[in-house]
């Protein structure tokens, strides 16, 4: 089998990963490759839109009701991706942070800044910049029902990238690009949407972690067949340089899932299951402190760079 990053064939090693987020149980063929490291599926499957269900997690819609919660919320969002707000930003921030957006504060934004999201669901990333005053936003998602207008005016269009169109300074896949096939035209096509000197924010699971190592086909977020390419630190690199962009800096972002999701799939729970901790942890086979201490243990991983999932920051070239 032939990597499709790399282009190498030799000495891959096979895998077969049970579908075990829905508990079908059903096998796929992966092979993780000799030279770049990336784990990636050995075919598409035909019927992969079987394996989204209609409850599947990016789908779910914002709802800001409560103008308090708004207010308090954009203070910290504001804080997270600008550092504004000052201490009252960070204090809501500390209490109750948002991870995904944090990301975006190594990208040194302006509210200027022309931003879309691919694969983005609902749009909720999006949603918080446009409460914070970002102009230039666009959400696209092939997977949605339709169109999505929201009151503040942001936009999230149902189409894929290849139909995107205009100049972005930044382009952004948040947990999406892991379920994409054809990676190097994707990535092709977002060096052609890109104004000079853009970037783009790759947020993915990877196997240059702890989690891989140590769960191996138990590892939560190899999540068959989904997850068509896992990729290492490298196979990103090679991804990224040969479709002209340079790899910048790889920041590590997991947390506590790693852990709980994968341990549960040790003992055969799916995560859409009664006793799975993600449906709470009232059934779970987790106390309190144990989920505390797969949080604790998921910073010392990132500071290590051993977290499962990391934000690949790629500038045009
Ligand atoms: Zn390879």
């Amino acid at each position: 089998m032939q990597c499709r990053i790399c282009g190498n064939s030799h000495d891959n090693r096979q895998y077969k990963a049970k579908e075990m987020m829905l508990g079908l149980g059903d096998e796929h063929l992966y092979f993780e490759c000799s030279n770049c490291g990336c784990l990636q599926i050995a075919d598409l499957p035909d019927n992969l839109a079987d394996y989204y269900p209609d409850n599947y997690y990016s789908y779910k819609k914002n709802s800001h009701a409560n103008p308090i919660k708004r207010w308090l919320t954009k203070l910290r969002d504001g804080y997270a991706v600008m550092g504004e707000h000052g201490l009252l930003g960070r204090l809501i921030h500390l209490a109750s942070p948002e991870p995904k957006l944090s990301t975006l504060k190594p990208l040194k934004l302006k509210k200027s800044s022309k931003i879309m999201d691919v694969g983005c669901g609902a749009g909720n990333l999006l949603f918080s910049l446009k409460e914070i005053g970002f102009q230039h936003l666009l959400g696209i998602d092939p997977f949605n029902e339709a169109d999505i207008h929201y009151e503040n005016g942001l936009s999230i269009e149902k189409k894929s990238i290849q139909e995107a169109t205009g100049k972005w300074d930044l382009i952004m896949f948040h947990h999406s690009f892991e379920h994409v096939f054809d990676q190097a035209e994707v990535l092709q096509k977002v060096h052609q949407l890109l104004d000079d000197n853009g970037q783009c924010l790759i947020r993915i699971p990877t196997v240059s972690s702890y989690a891989w190592m140590h769960y191996g086909l138990n590892w939560v977020q190899l999540d068959a067949p989904r997850h068509l390419f896992l990729h290492s630190v490298e196979s990103m690199r090679q991804l990224a340089e040969k479709n002209g962009f340079a790899l910048q800096q790889v920041i590590y972002d997991s947390n506590a899932l790693q852990f709980w999701g994968s341990e549960q799939y040790q003992q055969n729970i799916p995560l859409r299951d009664k006793r799975s901790y993600a449906e709470g942890i009232k059934h779970s086979i987790f106390t309190k402190k144990d989920i505390k201490n797969f949080e604790k243990r998921a910073k010392e991983l990132n500071a290590h760079e051993q977290g499962d999932q990391a934000a690949f920051y790629l500038r045009k070239i």
